[in-house]
């Protein structure tokens, strides 16, 4: 039987997310042996050309020339899948998205003029279609695992749609909300890390992003009443899922 061709992209980030398939130390084989890999400049300089099966896009759109790209590895794939809070979010490169752009690259390049960049950083779901998403910065590998064996064996992978909060309860972890006043984006973020922040005593900060449905301007209210002001409300929306609607408008909200 042949094997399926997986195709690993990068467009604007930092890589940890395709280093989180790497670090998949143990399961490296296993996954090596189950597909063929077509594509991925971290780790041979051997391709082949596509179509591939599977594509794992990392990055958010941030040039010109990333919109076309991301549109022919869309019709180079069978199954596109999303990983990150920057390919599925726009991640922190996304912050500014709310900022004059002009004003912005002056103020970091001394010859902005150079720097070729769109106003906006955003997801690749704003340019193709895309089958799956795995959120996270980076993504759990778990999750990672999941996607591929469930896609090299025809199965839909199982991705978790409860939230952070569902995490907690499932690994019997006290919420660090209420037993001591910690802030915590739990409620409106997507489950999936296995339950990493909390654990360790931290609010999670959202990296995972809004899941389905979530109520930011009810929790926005429940922090106030912590004593949480404007500007810690506001940060809190603004971090690695800062360009996903949901955390994006809540940010505005608390701007000023
Ligand atoms: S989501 Fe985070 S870890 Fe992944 S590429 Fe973006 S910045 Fe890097
Ligand atoms: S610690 Fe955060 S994620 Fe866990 S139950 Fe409390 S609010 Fe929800
Ligand atoms: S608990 Fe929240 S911030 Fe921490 S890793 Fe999970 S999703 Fe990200």
């Amino acid at each position: 039987m042949t094997k399926p061709s997986l195709a690993v992209w990068k467009f604007s980030s930092c890589d940890g997310c395709q280093l989180t398939l790497l670090d998949c130390e143990d399961e490296l084989l296993d996954i090596a042996e189950a597909v063929d890999i077509a594509y991925f400049l971290e780790a041979t300089r051997t391709t082949r050309p596509g179509p591939y099966d599977i594509s794992l896009v990392e990055g958010s759109i941030s040039t010109a020339h990333e919109v076309e790209r991301i549109r022919e590895i869309r019709r180079d794939s069978r199954i596109l899948i999303t990983i990150g809070a920057c390919a599925t979010a726009g991640g922190i490169q996304a912050l500014r998205n709310t900022l004059n752009h002009d004003a912005l690259r002056a103020s970091v390049y001394p010859s902005p003029q150079f720097i070729d960049a769109l106003e906006t950083s955003t997801p690749i779901a704003d340019h193709v279609e895309v089958d799956y998403e795995l959120r996270g910065c980076p993504i759990d590998k778990h999750q990672l695992i999941e996607a591929i064996t469930a896609l090299t064996k025809g199965r839909k992978p199982s991705i978790p749609d409860y939230s952070q909060c569902a995490e907690c309860k499932l690994a019997g972890t006290a919420c660090v909300t209420v037993t001591k006043g910690i802030p915590c984006l739990g409620p409106v973020t997507q489950g999936g890390c296995g339950n990493l922040c909390p654990k360790i005593g931290r609010g999670c900060y959202g990296c995972f992003g809004p899941k389905e449905g979530a109520n930011t301007a009810a929790l926005a209210a429940e922090l106030a009443k912590l004593g949480a002001d404007r500007r810690t409300i506001r940060d809190l929306f603004g971090g690695f899922a800062a360009g996903a609607p949901a955390f994006a408008s809540e940010r505005r909200n608390h701007d000023g």
